[in-house]
C-alpha cells in the first residue's frame, strides 16, 4: 500500500544555506511521486510555487523529453586544491563548478583551487566559478580577469544585485550567469531587462513546475542551466524532466547533487555516470524512505498554507 504524503528529513554531508538537513514532503498521485521541499525561510506565497511543482509531478506528469541524457557538472566546494583535484577526477564530469569567495578564505585560496580544477579537467574541460553574490563590482571585475587565465566558461552570481551584475558584465569578457537573482517566475525577465546576465540558472520547484519553467525560459530567451535545490531523487527527476524537455541545452546542468545528501528515498538514485544523468524517474522505495521518515505536523501545515 502506498502512503502519501510522507515527510522526510535527510542529513547533508556539508552545510548548505546554513542548513545541515534537507526536509520536505513526498506526494503520490496517478502520475507518480512529487517533492515539496521549500527552504525553511520561505513563506506561503513562495511555497505555493514549490507545491505546484510537486502536484504537477504527482497528478499531471511532464512534457515529452527531447533527449534521453542530461550532462551535469561536478561541484567543487571550498576545499583545498588536492581535494578539489580528486573530486573532479572521480566525478567523470567534463564540466566543473568551483565555489569561490568562501568566508574565512583568501582570493589566493580561490586561485589555487581553480588552478587545481583546471589541471584535473585538462584543457578541453569546462570550468565555471560560483561566487554566490559575495564580491563588489570592482572585486569581481579584477578577480574574474585574473581567474580567466584558467579559461572560465562563465561566472555565476559574482555580485548580489542586478545593477552590479550588469556593471560587471559591461566591464569584463567572462560570461555572467544569474542564480540567486532568480527566485521567482518573474525574475528571469527582470534579469534580461536589466542586461544583467548571459545565462539564467533555473530551478524547477521555485518556478512552479516543469511546464511553468519551460514557459519562463522561453519568455526570457537566455540560455539556461537547470539546477537542483538539493532535492532527493524524486525532486531531481523534475529538474531532469525540464532539462530533457528544453529545446536547447548548451550547458551542463547543476543536477548532479545527490552526493550532497547522506541518503535517498529511492533504490536507484539519480546519480551521474560518465558526467550524465539518464532521463528517468525512479519510484520511492519505502525500504529506503523508512530511514528518513519523520512525523511532522508542521510540514503538513506548511503544505496547507501553500494551497490557500
Ligand atoms: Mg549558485
Amino acid at each position: 500500500m502506498t502512503r502519501s504524503p510522507v515527510v522526510f528529513r535527510i542529513p547533508m554531508r556539508t552545510r548548505f544555506r546554513g542548513q545541515t538537513v534537507r526536509e520536505g514532503v513526498l506526494l503520490h498521485g496517478p502520475s507518480g511521486w512529487g517533492e515539496f521541499s521549500p527552504f525553511p525561510e520561505y513563506g506561503p506565497r513562495e511555497c505555493a510555487r514549490w507545491l505546484a511543482c510537486a502536484r504537477e509531478a504527482a497528478f499531471e506528469g511532464w512534457p515529452e523529453p527531447v533527449r534521453d541524457r542530461v550532462p551535469v557538472n561536478a561541484t567543487v566546494p571550498a576545499v583545498d586544491p588536492g581535494h578539489a583535484h580528486d573530486i573532479v577526477r572521480r566525478s567523470g564530469c567534463g564540466t566543473a563548478k568551483v565555489k569561490v569567495a568562501e568566508r574565512g578564505q583568501t582570493f589566493d585560496d580561490d586561485v589555487a583551487r581553480v588552478e587545481a580544477v583546471r589541471d584535473a579537467l585538462g584543457p578541453s574541460g569546462k570550468l565555471r566559478v560560483d561566487v554566490n553574490g559575495a564580491w563588489t563590482v570592482d572585486e569581481a571585475v579584477r578577480r574574474l580577469k585574473l581567474l580567466d587565465r584558467f579559461d572560465l566558461e562563465y561566472a555565476e552570481q559574482p555580485c548580489a544585485t542586478l545593477d552590479e551584475l550588469a556593471a560587471v558584465r559591461r566591464a569584463c569578457d567572462v560570461p555572467i550567469a544569474a542564480d540567486e537573482s532568480i527566485r521567482r517566475a518573474e525574475d528571469p525577465l527582470r534579469v534580461r531587462a536589466a542586461e544583467a546576465a548571459d545565462i539564467a540558472v533555473i530551478k524547477v520547484q521555485p518556478l512552479g513546475g516543469v511546464r511553468n519553467a519551460l514557459r519562463v525560459v522561453e519568455a526570457c530567451g537566455l540560455p539556461t542551466v537547470v539546477s537542483s535545490a538539493v532535492e532527493t531523487s524524486v525532486g531531481l527527476a523534475a529538474g531532469v524532466a525540464l532539462a530533457a524537455a528544453l529545446p536547447e541545452l548548451p550547458y551542463a546542468c547543476g543536477l548532479g547533487t545527490m552526493s550532497l545528501l547522506t541518503g535517498d528515498v529511492v533504490a536507484d538514485s539519480l546519480v551521474p555516470v560518465g558526467g550524465e544523468l539518464d532521463v528517468r524517474r525512479p519510484p520511492v522505495s519505502f525500504d529506503h524512505l523508512s530511514a528518513f521518515e519523520i512525523e511532522s505536523p508542521q510540514w503538513f501545515r506548511r503544505m496547507q498554507e501553500a494551497s490557500l
